[in-house]
């Protein structure tokens, strides 16, 4: 028995990939970036819905979601790894094929030994430094790789070069993100000049893809925009200020939320003045109120911090959550709504026909979730994929 669903919408995810696609262009490959579980979405999920929509290439952060990917794809999709992967299970990755970032010897030394004992090649993406100062190669670090490279081609297969930038989402990094977009290309004339050819060149996330046309380069890693989001409040103006002029500002623009979340009124019940509602003084009912309990709590991933903080919606309108989030429950305040009934369904992200509850990774008003809730929704609840 599940007390609340999730649900993802393909219609809406087919026309985010739709509008990136027109500013992108049909050149350049999209990566579906697919770590923290699909931003929450479920990978198992989200995969297949993401492959009928014409995805092919997904990146993860480590193995165990290359794993995951692997079990539920329906195609035969690249799957790159950015972050980490362990010695333990390097030989699936080099058996199946999953492409890795390299960024320092030892991991390309330790995969080339298990590689060459299976006879297989290994499929790299070298990773290099320009500023972000997190992983990656350095220029003093490279002819030696080359060698490595030249040295083992039965065994090494170059697929990419790539880097990442330091919060291109933000205008204030303006000038960080230019200089490395530049030291980048100086480390793409060297490989050309070393006759290195690395196939895919990638830098961009969502918010560069967007705004920096000169960083889409092959191939762009998209995660936040495919699931309906803007990276950033910048992202989106620089976007408006960008549209031909005679367009309405405010008017609804392409991108829609995959993701909602719902559930059920599970008891109703009328509070008198002067009571207090849920645990510890913590509400206090000043009007005699009609109380509803919603059977999620923050072991379901509804934040503790949501307490007296957020809005759920109930047959179209705005319901105040009151009194602290429980471990399975919580509660709203029904006073403004007539005729609702136990088992009326509780929009907690999503939209009815006029109001909207979002996540969002920006905005602070009282309709918007933060975005870090979205990673933590518990995996265990069902995830129901609609057409529209
Ligand atoms: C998360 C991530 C992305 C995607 O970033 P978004 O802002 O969600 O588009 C791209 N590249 C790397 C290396 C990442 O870690």
């Amino acid at each position: 028995m599940y007390t609340s669903r999730i649900i993802l919408n393909k219609e809406n995810y087919k026309k985010n990939l739709k509008f990136i696609s027109k500013i992108i262009g049909t050149k350049v490959i999209i990566s579906s970036v697919i770590k923290g579980d699909a931003y929450g979405h479920s990978i198992k999920s989200f995969v297949p819905m993401a492959e009928e929509c014409g995805i092919n290439h997904f990146s993860v952060f480590s193995e165990d979601e290359a794993f995951v990917v692997k079990k539920y794809s329906k195609g035969n999709p690249t799957i790159m790894i950015m972050g980490a992967i362990s010695s333990k299970n390097i030989n699936w990755i080099i058996e199946n094929d999953i492409e890795f970032y390299v960024f320092n010897y030892q991991r390309l030394l330790t995969a080339l030994k298990f590689a060459k004992r299976l006879k297989k090649k290994i499929k790299i993406h070298i990773e290099v430094e320009t500023g972000l100062n997190r992983t990656g190669l350095s220029e003093e670090e490279l002819p030696q790789f080359f060698d490595i490279l030249r040295e083992n081609k039965k065994n090494i297969e170059l697929k990419g070069l790539c880097t990442h930038f330091a919060g291109a989402e933000s205008i204030a990094n303006y000038y960080r993100i230019k200089k490395q977009r530049i030291r980048f290309k100086k480390y793409i004339d060297f490989f050309e000049k070393n006759k290195i050819n690395c196939k895919l060149i990638h830098a961009a996330s969502s918010a560069a893809a967007i705004t920096m046309p000169k960083t889409r380069f092959d191939m762009v890693r998209v995660g936040i925009m495919q699931y309906g989001f803007w990276p950033s409040a910048e992202v989106q103006m620089f976007y408006m200020s960008k549209r031909k002029s005679g367009i309405d500002p405010l008017a609804p623009v392409l991108l829609a939320p995959v993701l909602s979340w719902e559930s059920k009124i599970m008891s109703i019940k009328s509070v008198n003045k002067s009571e207090y509602i849920g645990y510890s003084n913590n509400y206090l009912v000043s009007n005699k109120m009609k109380i509803g309990t919603v059977p999620v709590g923050y072991s379901d991933g509804y934040s503790r911090t949501l307490s007296d903080n957020s809005y759920v919606i109930i047959k179209n309108k705005l319901a105040k959550v009151v009194g602290i989030i429980n471990m399975n429950l919580f509660q709203v305040d029904l006073t403004h709504i007539e005729d609702v009934k136990i088992g009326d369904k509780v929009i907690l992200v999503g939209k009815d026909s006029d109001v909207e509850i979002k996540f969002n990774s920006f905005d602070e008003r009282k309709n918007f979730l933060n975005y870090e809730i979205l990673t933590k929704i518990d995996k265990k609840i069902p995830r129901k994929i609609i057409e529209n």
